[in-house]
C-alpha cells in the first residue's frame, strides 16, 4: 500500500501529517503554514483561490469567499440553524432542499463538498510537494457526531479531489491516538473537543496500544463561530442604538465584524479586555462612521451563558453512555482551538475534577492522530488497535411512524445487525424502509437518512411475508442497509444515499469535468512554461554570445556563434507568431546550439587557464573581462534568477526531478 496521509479537515483551518520513519510529523503548506484556512474562493477573475490566499480576500470580496464549509457539508437547508445560515456569501436552497453555495464570479453554484475537494485538493498537492511523491490516498477526520450524509459527503469530497478515502475517523478518537500513542499506561480518557464549527466528547480506554471507545456524544452545530457571533451580534447592536444602522445588513462589514469579534474572543483567552476598533466601518448623512470600543472577559462570557450550558448536556451523555462516573476519568485530553476560552476550560473543570491535560497542541493533535491511523492502515506502526464507536442510533420507521432502532449509538464498529419486519394491509405486494437517523421516538424528529423499496412479496394475509433487513455500519460510521423477503429470497441492498448527498451521476460528471479541467489545465500550464523557458533560453543566448564575442572577439568562433544567433532568431519569430510546436523546436535548436558554443568557450578557457607563457596577461584581461561583464549584466542576470528559485525548489523537493532537461545550465 501507498503511503496515506492524515487530514483534519476543520471549520476554520485544516492540517495535514505524515508519518515519517514511524513517527507524525505535520506538513508545512506551500506558504511554510502548518495550518491552512478552509476558506476557497474565486478572484474576481475567476482564479481558484485556496488557504490563506482565499482568506485575504474575505473583507474585500465576501460574496465569492467561502468560509464554515464544513457546517453545510451533508446538511439540508432545513438541517441548518440560523447561526450556520447566516454567512456572508449567498447559500440555497435547492428543489431537493440541498444546500448550494452560490458564486458570482463564477456565476455557478457549487455543492458544498466540491467546495471542500478544492481544498483537499490544495493541502495533498502542498504535502506532494514536500514528499516528493504524489499523494493518492487519505484518512480523514470528521466530527464524532457526524451522521451519515455528513459522513458520506466527506468521502464524496475526497473522491472529488482524487483521493482514495482509506478511513473516516472520528475526531476525538484521532486525537485520543495521538495522546495515547506513547502512554502504555491503562487509563479512561475523556477528550473534549471544540473547534470553529463543532463539538465532540468521546470516552476512551488506552490500555498498551488499544484505543477503545467507550462513548461518544456532541453537536455538530456549535463551535467557535458562535462565539463569534455574540460579539458579532453586541457590536452591532450597539452601533445601531448609537448610529441607527444594523451592520450586518452589509456583507463587508459584517466580515469586518466577524474578523474583529474572533480576533477579540481570541484575545479574550489572554487578557482582561481588548480594545476593538473598525475605523470607517458604515457611512452615515455626517459622514464616514467608525466602530472603536472595548470588550472585557466578563462581558463576554455575559454573551454566552446559554452556548456553555449547549456544552453541559453532551459531557453528561457520553459520561451516562459510558457508565461511568466524573471521577473515574483519569485524564481531559482539550482538543480543538476554542478549548483555549477560559470559561470553557472552567466549565470543564466543573464537570470532570481533573486539570486538563496540557501537553497535546489543540491545533494539531487531531491530523497527527489521523497520521498514526494511517500508520495503522499501512501496517508502519504495529500493536495498536481501534475500535470506535457509531455515535447515533440507526433504525427505521415503522408503523405509525416509529422509529424502530437496530443498532444502538455508542455500538462497537464495525456492526452488523438484523431484525425481522412483516407487512401492515393484506396482500401488500412492496414494502418502503425508510432509515434514519437519531435518538427521537418519532421518525420525523430524527434525522432521514434514505428511503428504498423491496418489491415482490407474494400476496398474503398482513403479519404473514417476513422481511428482513440488516444494518451494516463499516468502519466509517457509514451505514449500508439490505433487506430480503424470506419467503423469496429476493434481496434489496443498497448504501443508502442521504438526500442531502450529491448522487453518484453528479460525483461522476464533476470527477469528468475536473478531470477535463485538469487535462486543460495541464496542457495551458505546459504552454506556459514552455514558452518562459524559451524566453530565459534566449536571455541565455545572448549572454553567450556577449560572453563569445568579449573573449574571443567577434568572429572568434563563428560557426558556433551564427548557430546560436540563427536559433535565436527562429525561436523569436516562433514565440511572435505563438505556433507552440515552433517554440517547442526552435527552443531544442537553441539548446543545442548554446550547448557548441559552450564548449566552445570552456574550450578555449581551458586553453588559457594561466599556465602558458601568456598565462598572466591573459588571466588578468579575462578578470577585467569578468567584473566588467559582472557589472553589465548583474542588473539582469537570467542564468541566476533562472537557477536560483530552481535550486530552492529541489531543496525542498528533496530530490531533483529526473526529467528536468533544463538543469544543465
Ligand atoms: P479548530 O477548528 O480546532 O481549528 O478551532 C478553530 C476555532 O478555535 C476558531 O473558532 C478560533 O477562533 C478558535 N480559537 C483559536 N485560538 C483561540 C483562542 N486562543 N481563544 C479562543 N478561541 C480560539
Amino acid at each position: 500500500m501507498g503511503r496515506i496521509v492524515g487530514i483534519d479537515l476543520g471549520t476554520t483551518n485544516s492540517v495535514l501529517a505524515v508519518l515519517e520513519a514511524g513517527r507524525p510529523v505535520v506538513v508545512a503548506n506551500a506558504e511554510g503554514q502548518r495550518t491552512t484556512p478552509s476558506v476557497v474562493g474565486f478572484s474576481r477573475d475567476q482564479e481558484l483561490l485556496v488557504g490563506q490566499a482565499a482568506r485575504r480576500q474575505l473583507v474585500l470580496n465576501p460574496r465569492n469567499t467561502f468560509a464554515n464549509l464544513k457546517r453545510l457539508i451533508g446538511r439540508l437547508w432545513q438541517d441548518l440553524d440560523e447561526a450556520s445560515q447566516a454567512v456572508p456569501y449567498t447559500i440555497r436552497a435547492n428543489d431537493l432542499d440541498q444546500v448550494r453555495v452560490l458564486c458570482p464570479a463564477t456565476e455557478r453554484e457549487y455543492a458544498p463538498e466540491e467546495l471542500v475537494a478544492s481544498l483537499l485538493r490544495k493541502l495533498v498537492d502542498d504535502a506532494a510537494v514536500y514528499l516528493g511523491e504524489p499523494v493518492e490516498a487519505a484518512v480523514i477526520t470528521v466530527p464524532a457526531y457526524f451522521d451519515d450524509a455528513q459522513r458520506q459527503a466527506t468521502r464524496d469530497a475526497g473522491r472529488l479531489a482524487g483521493l482514495r478515502v482509506e478511513r473516516i475517523l472520528n475526531e476525538p478518537t484521532a486525537a485520543a491516538l495521538a495522546y495515547g500513542l506513547d502512554r502504555q499506561r491503562s487509563q479512561l480518557v475523556l477528550v473534549f473537543d471544540l473547534g470553529g464549527g463543532t463539538f465532540d466528547v468521546s470516552i476512551l480506554r488506552i490500555a498498551s496500544g488499544v484505543f477503545d471507545v467507550k462513548a461518544t456524544s456532541g453537536d455538530t452545530q456549535l463551535g467557535g463561530n458562535d462565539f463569534d457571533q455574540r460579539i458579532v451580534d453586541w457590536l452591532a447592536e450597539g452601533f445601531q442604538q448609537t448610529h441607527g444602522l444594523d451592520l450586518r445588513r452589509d456583507r463587508q462589514a459584517l466580515q469586518r465584524l466577524l474578523d474583529a469579534a474572533e480576533k477579540a474572543k481570541q484575545e479574550l483567552s489572554g487578557t482582561q479586555q481588548t480594545l476593538i476598533s473598525l475605523p470607517f466601518i458604515a457611512t452615515g448623512a455626517a459622514g464616514p462612521l467608525h466602530l472603536e470600543t472595548s470588550l472585557d472577559r466578563s462581558t463576554f462570557e455575559g454573551l454566552c451563558p446559554d452556548l456553555l450550558d449547549r456544552l453541559l448536556r453532551p459531557v453528561q451523555a457520553a459520561l451516562r453512555d459510558a457508565g461511568l462516573a466524573p471521577e473515574d476519568i483519569d485524564e481531559v485530553v482539550m482538543v480543538g482551538g476554542s478549548s483555549r476560552m477560559p470559561m470553557v476550560q472552567q466549565l470543564v473543570r466543573t464537570l470532570v475534577p481533573r486539570d486538563p491535560c496540557q501537553s497535546v497542541n489543540p491545533d494539531e493533535v487531531v491530523a497527527i492522530g489521523a497520521a498514526v491511523q494511517a500508520g495503522i492502515l499501512t501496517g508502519e506502526l504495529r500493536d495498536l488497535m481501534l475500535n470506535d464507536v457509531t455515535p447515533l442510533s440507526v433504525g427505521l420507521e415503522t408503523i405509525g411512524g416509529v422509529m424502530k432502532v437496530i443498532i444502538p449509538r455508542n455500538t462497537p464498529i464495525p456492526v452488523r445487525r438484523s431484525d425481522t419486519f412483516s407487512t401492515s394491509e393484506p396482500n401488500q405486494s412492496s414494502v418502503e424502509i425508510h432509515v434514519l437517523q437519531g435518538e427521537r421516538q418519532m421518525a420525523a424528529d430524527n434525522k432521514s437518512l434514505g428511503r428504498f423499496r423491496l418489491a415482490g412479496i407474494p400476496p398474503a394475509p398482513r403479519g404473514v411475508p417476513q422481511v428482513q433487513v440488516s444494518f451494516d455500519v463499516d468502519a466509517n460510521g457509514i451505514l449500508q442497509v439490505s433487506a430480503m423477503d424470506r419467503t423469496t429470497g429476493r434481496r434489496q441492498s443498497v448504501t443508502v444515499q442521504g438526500s442531502s448527498n450529491l448522487s453518484q451521476d453528479e460525483i461522476d460528471k464533476l470527477l469528468a469535468e475536473a478531470a477535463s479541467k485538469a487535462e486543460d489545465d495541464r496542457r495551458r500550464r505546459l504552454l506556459v512554461d514552455r514558452r518562459n523557458r524559451a524566453q530565459t533560453l534566449l536571455a541565455q543566448g545572448e549572454r553567450r554570445l556577449r560572453d563569445a564575442s568579449l573573449e574571443l572577439g567577434p568572429y572568434g568562433a563563428e560557426r558556433q556563434q551564427r548557430a546560436v544567433e540563427t536559433a535565436m532568431a527562429d525561436l523569436r519569430d516562433s514565440i511572435e507568431e505563438g505556433d507552440d510546436r515552433s517554440i517547442e523546436r526552435y527552443a531544442g535548436q537553441l539548446e543545442e546550439a548554446l550547448y557548441g558554443l559552450n564548449r566552445r568557450l570552456s574550450a578555449e578557457r581551458r586553453g588559457n587557464d594561466g599556465n602558458g607563457p601568456l598565462g598572466a596577461p591573459l588571466q588578468g584581461l579575462r578578470n577585467t573581462l569578468g567584473t566588467l561583464r559582472d557589472e553589465l549584466f548583474a542588473e539582469d542576470d537570467w542564468e541566476d534568477d533562472w537557477d536560483r528559485p530552481a535550486a530552492q525548489e529541489r531543496g525542498r523537493r528533496r530530490e531533483r526531478p529526473a526529467d528536468d532537461p533544463w538543469g544543465r545550465f
